[in-house]
């Protein structure tokens, strides 16, 4: 059986799934996104995601395009028709379609909701986890509102392209002051020299990252703190161990930082622990 996505409205072969070139999504980024990690066919970290979803379209003053409740029934039928268990889904929604202009359309113009859903080897995630990953750094250039989730991706793009030609998984950017800020597609921690837990704190021009929040109830259970602090390259490097956090990674790992091991090259420990502890309760409370 063929992929399905969702397009307005219709559930279409994958291969034939299209917008119209003057959707503002593709001719101005004018779209936000979001991605569930999928467990035995269900959403991780539904209601954070939602409300992140719900809160990038009011800043960008975007229509929900449908209540929670209908868009969660929508979102449970690409899953179904795509038939993942473990997996990941995605959607993403545009101002809609409408003459080149870069001011908004008139209130007739409804947003273009566009769902996809894919399988994954869970087997061979979690063979990448055991063996960690590289990052490397590239300098901050992207705009002041990351905390949106929008489509506007090209400094994330270009940042990650320069991860996998030196090999790595990841790009981390660092700011003017010398801290990492996040990563392209993930957030940033370290287990600092002092074996505390660090990671930048979201009032930093990051992404609001619905498993680092997540992460942190969990470590809080555990009876660990967080300190939400920001470090530099040097500290990561210097760090027992770190690790990134998002929907499409997790908790994953990081072993070196710019050709520089942290600790002696492998995956540390607590990330494995946080990244086994993360699945357990994101698995148990997908819906
Ligand atoms: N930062 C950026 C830039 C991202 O793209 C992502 C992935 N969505 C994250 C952080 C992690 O966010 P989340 O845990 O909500 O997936």
């Amino acid at each position: 059986m063929g992929r399905i996505a969702y397009v307005n409205g219709r559930f279409v072969p994958h291969a034939q799934a299209t917008v119209h070139i003057e959707d503002r999504g593709y001719q101005l980024a004018d779209a936000v996104y979001e991605v569930w990690s999928l467990f035995d066919g269900k959403m991780a970290d539904a209601e954070g995601h939602f409300t992140r979803l719900e809160r990038s379209l009011s800043e960008l003053r975007i229509a929900m395009p449908m209540s929670r409740r209908a868009l969660t029934l929508v979102l449970r039928e690409a899953i179904r028709r795509n038939r993942v268990r473990e997996g990941l889904l995605y959607l993403q929604v545009s101002r809609g379609v409408a003459p080149r202009d870069h001011a908004f359309p008139g209130d007739e113009v409804r947003p273009s909701v566009v769902i996809t859903a894919k399988s994954l080897d869970r087997a061979a995630v979690e063979a990448k986890a055991a063996r960690g990953v590289a990052v490397v750094t590239a300098p901050e250039n992207r705009w002041g509102r990351c905390d949106i989730k929008t489509v506007g991706l090209l400094p994330n793009v270009l940042a990650k392209q320069k991860a996998k030609e030196a090999g790595a998984a990841e790009a981390w950017f660092v700011d003017e002051l010398g801290f990492v800020t996040e990563g392209s597609s993930s957030n940033a921690w370290i287990v600092d020299a002092d074996g505390r837990l660090r990671t930048r704190d979201t009032n930093a021009n990051i992404l609001r990252g619905v498993t680092r929040r997540t992460l942190m109830d969990v470590i809080a259970r555990e009876g660990l703190a967080v300190d939400e602090r920001p470090f530099t390259p040097a500290e990561a490097v210097a760090a027992r161990e770190a690790f990134v956090t998002g929907a499409g990674t997790l908790v994953l790992p990081v072993v070196a930082v710019d050709g520089k091991p942290i600790g002696n090259g492998a995956p540390g420990p607590l990330a494995m622990r946080l990244r086994r502890l993360y699945i357990d309760e994101a698995r148990a409370g997908a819906v």
